[in-house]
């Protein structure tokens, strides 16, 4: 991706409430497997935050102090603005970093949480290497595109080939957290609405807003198709493919 079809789809994303399929309920349901409540402060590390759909939420229902990580600057600024709407900006703070280095201690974290980002690194890289950074007992919460069966249509299965060949079935994604230090504890997947009502439907409506705010530029135009594309191959296959949260604590 160059620099320019890069800044396009930030300005694409940026003024959405999540970059990413989700949901409130899903990620409240994520924090009730999890076991996380207000019954103690914890230190929680929101990785591949974006805007912050999830991050506000965290801050909302629990006690924490959150480190809300994304190497996007201008979505952070976003997140802040937003945490300020909510009230809880003082217990929320921003760091534009790679997730793939990450400048924290061993045993930093109570929670290591992270919706639709993992990917960028891979989910077996990203798991493993944040491992260290949360306490004993710590856990961490993670959402990652999953096949929801053992086969698909072809046609489904080359597009996800090149677009991410780590895409895999839930039991293959839990095998990894066991072989990476930690103790799978739930699983679930995201339904439908979280992808249409909650992601794609919000999109689609600033679509034209973003090819006039760019003159109908061909690089604006590529960025909506390719989205389009992506919408329509999730409206025909969507039986076969969603994000899966997986709960784990470390061992
Ligand atoms: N968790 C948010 C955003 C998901 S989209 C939500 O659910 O709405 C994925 C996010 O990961 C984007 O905000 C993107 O800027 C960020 N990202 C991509 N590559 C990254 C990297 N290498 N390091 C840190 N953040 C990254």
């Amino acid at each position: 991706m160059d620099e320019i079809q890069f800044q396009l789809l930030t300005d694409l994303h940026r003024p959405a409430t999540r970059q990413g399929p989700g949901g409130e309920t899903e990620t409240r349901q994520a924090m009730r497997l999890a076991g996380l409540d207000r019954s103690r402060r914890l230190k929680i590390a929101d990785i591949g935050c974006g805007t912050g759909a999830s991050t506000i939420l965290l801050a909302k229902e629990l006690d924490a102090e959150i480190t809300a990580v994304d190497f996007l600057p201008e979505f952070l600024d976003e997140l802040q603005t937003r945490a300020r709407d909510h009230g809880v900006a003082e217990r929320i703070t921003t760091l534009s970093c790679s997730m793939d280095a990450l400048p924290f201690s061993d045993g930093e974290f109570d929670v290591i949480w992270s919706e639709g980002a993992v990917y960028n690194m891979g989910f077996e890289a990203g798991v493993a290497a944040w491992n260290r950074f949360l306490k004993p007992g710590g856990k961490l919460i993670v959402s990652e595109i999953t096949w929801l069966s053992a086969t698909r249509p072809p046609e489904l299965q080359s597009h996800w080939d090149g677009e991410y060949p780590e895409i895999d079935v839930a039991s293959a994604k839990i095998g990894i957290l066991e072989q990476h230090g930690y103790c799978p504890e739930a699983y679930f997947y995201l339904p439908t609405h979280c992808w249409t009502e909650n992601y794609y439907r919000p999109m689609q409506s600033r679509f034209d807003a973003f090819l006039e705010r760019h003159s109908q530029s061909d690089q604006a135009k590529g960025i909506v198709e390719a989205e389009k594309h992506e919408i329509a191959l999730y409206e025909k296959y969507r039986d076969y493919y969603s994000y899966g949260v997986y709960i784990a604590r470390k061992i």
